[in-house]
């Protein structure tokens, strides 16, 4: 069933994507997201960011049967000091790790910082999955001024769908996906 967007971000990863060769997880958590790349895509180079160390610790240890990534304690505005190649494929699951603290979340401020910079390091047809999660204050604040970035983008340049239930309550969380044409 697509009655999540997890569920439809994996479909969107079976079927519509093809060749992924270098691929960024700009927000590593508990490293499900991560798997669900290396397991999907056969990467050269899957570079995985966060800034808490706690989430680096749990995205090592679920990917430790994997060889072909790397981990990175930063913040993902500064992806750039450490992706030197052109990107095919990037994610974002914004908010707060998973039964870690709810204090340290992602801000639109530095979200805005890394989609600048990495829209422009895009090979054709490379996607970006960006999940939010207005239900909670700032996660709605982040939303509302990632989407108004993103609003913008040239639709010469980049398509942006956004994945919305439109009938389930209280703000569920949603997706973009954004591709460079
Ligand atoms: N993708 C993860 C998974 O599959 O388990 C879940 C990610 S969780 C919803 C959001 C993560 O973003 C948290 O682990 C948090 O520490 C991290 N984060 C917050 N601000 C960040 C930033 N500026 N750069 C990198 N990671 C950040």
């Amino acid at each position: 069933m697509l009655n999540n967007t997890k569920s439809i971000i994996s479909f969107l990863i079976k079927n519509y994507i093809d060749e992924v060769s270098i691929a960024v997880d700009m927000t590593c958590g508990n490293g499900i997201d991560s798997k669900i790349i290396l397991d999907n895509f056969n990467v050269k180079k899957l570079y995985c960011f966060d800034i808490q160390k706690e989430a680096i610790d749990n995205t090592k240890e679920l990917l430790k049967s994997y060889f072909n990534y790397e981990l990175i304690l930063d913040n993902h505005k500064n992806f750039d000091k450490y992706v030197k190649e052109n990107i095919d494929f990037v994610i974002y699951n914004l908010g707060y790790l998973p039964k870690g603290d709810k204090n340290i979340t992602t801000n639109y401020l530095d979200v805005k910082d890394s989609l600048v910079k990495v829209l422009k390091k895009l090979n054709k047809k490379a996607v970006i999955f960006i999940t939010f999660y207005p239900g909670h204050f700032f996660g709605k604040i982040e939303s509302i001024e990632i989407l108004k970035f993103l609003e913008n983008l040239n639709q010469k340049e980049y398509i942006v769908l956004k994945f919305y239930f439109e009938n389930q309550k209280n703000n569920p969380p949603f997706f973009v996906m954004v591709q460079k044409i």
